[in-house]
């Protein structure tokens, strides 16, 4: 186990780089403390792979150091890094056994016989594979395949970390779940610090103690689900996580009171010194947004109420803006017109993106 730095880390794969543009990871300081459970979350293309590359060896910084506990491992071949590595697709092989498979990483570092079957079993009943130890790997689906390759990602006990690469992709959706839960059942069985990288926000919240947010090439926020959700760093970051996610709105800040187009909020604290730029917006998120009777609150039109679950959500239009707004259990709705209610306490105001912090005025 260890602990894991990235240390001003950048990687383009032009050979001449010279935009920020031509960097697939533009400048990352970040660390991952020891026996954490982690997930690296972002869109398609964000950079998610090439970061979980570079911290395994298979692809070499533009610049940058990483660092194992103290020893710097920039230089280092994948072999000398002593990490596991589980990838979107089933890396097994054919013509062994299962229990030949998940031997095969304690095989390569001779590890003794007695603690290699021990160690085999052990990861066996984990992923619920007892039964099929001694079949073939050809013979099985790729739900199964893949499952094998969690195993060989989990068995060797001394790695430094583990990095999942989407690894749930090829999975059942009904099986999914379950895989889920496991895996976390598995970290706090085997306490070794691992990176889940996923695009899928329900995969990250439900496997993770800290999410780090990728957009873009950057870390935008590390925290825990719950801070993700109630504190978002960056407009991105509200967006992105939550469904649906936060109502982003532009607005004018003066004092404690921010103006959206003739409407005016009261704010909970003050902003004496915004920042000079024309991106200020307000964020909200729709749990924090109370559709009421008409002539209270803030007047909105009403597009359209959609059931989710057991919640109604109302997209609504202010100012020619659309927001989503929650839609009290007791409130009836007749006609389009109606008000708008947003809790002080979850307002969060941003210049360019990013939170700005309020102050008693
Ligand atoms: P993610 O895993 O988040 O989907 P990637 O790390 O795969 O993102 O990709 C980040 C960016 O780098 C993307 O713009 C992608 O097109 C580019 N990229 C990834 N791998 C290569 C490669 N081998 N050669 C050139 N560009 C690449
Ligand atoms: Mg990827």
């Amino acid at each position: 186990m260890a602990r894991i730095t990235l240390d001003h880390l950048a990687h383009a794969y032009k050979p001449n780089p010279q935009a920020p543009q031509d960097y697939a990871l533009k400048e990352i300081n970040h660390v991952w403390s020891q026996g954490g459970a982690y997930a690296l979350l972002g869109p398609s293309g964000c950079g998610k792979t090439t970061l979980l590359n570079i911290i395994s060896g298979l692809v070499r910084p533009t610049r940058g150091r990483i660092l194992f506990d103290d020893r710097d491992v920039t230089d280092l071949p994948t072999e000398a890094r002593n990490i596991a590595q589980v990838f979107q697709f089933p890396v097994v092989y054919d013509t062994m056994t299962v229990r030949e498979n998940l031997a095969f990483p304690l095989k390569n570092r001779h590890v003794p016989r007695d603690k290699t079957a021990q160690r085999v079993e052990e990861i066996a009943r984990l992923l619920d594979l007892t039964s099929v130890l001694n079949r073939k790997a050809s013979n099985l689906t790729a739900d199964m395949k893949q499952k094998i390759s969690l195993g060989r990602g989990l068995v060797r006990p001394d790695v430094a970390a583990i990095l999942f690469d989407e690894p749930l992709t090829v999975i059942d959706p009904h099986l999914k779940w379950q895989l889920r839960s496991t895996l976390k059942e598995i970290h706090r069985a085997l306490d070794i610090t691992m990176i889940y990288v996923t695009h899928d926000q329900t995969e990250a919240l439900t496997f993770a103690d800290k999410v780090v947010v990728m957009h873009d090439g950057a870390v935008v926020q590390t925290g825990t689900p719950d801070e993700l959700f109630e504190r978002p760093a960056h407009t991105f970051v509200g967006h992105f996580i939550g469904s649906p996610g936060m109502n982003i709105l532009p607005c004018r800040v003066e004092g404690a009171t921010a103006y959206l187009g003739n409407e005016s909020v009261a704010l909970q604290r003050g902003y004496r010194s915004l920042p000079g730029t024309d991106r200020i917006e307000l964020g909200i998120r729709p749990e924090f947004v109370r559709l009421q009777p008409k002539g209270t609150g803030l007047p909105v039109r009403i597009r359209r109420i959609d059931d989710i679950g057991r919640a109604r959500i109302a997209r609504v239009e202010m100012n020619g803006r659309v927001l989503a707004a929650s839609v009290p259990e007791n409130l009836s709705v007749s006609g389009d017109e109606a008000g708008l209610h947003l809790d002080p306490h979850h307002i969060h105001i941003y210049a360019d993106g990013h939170l700005v912090a309020g102050e008693a005025l």
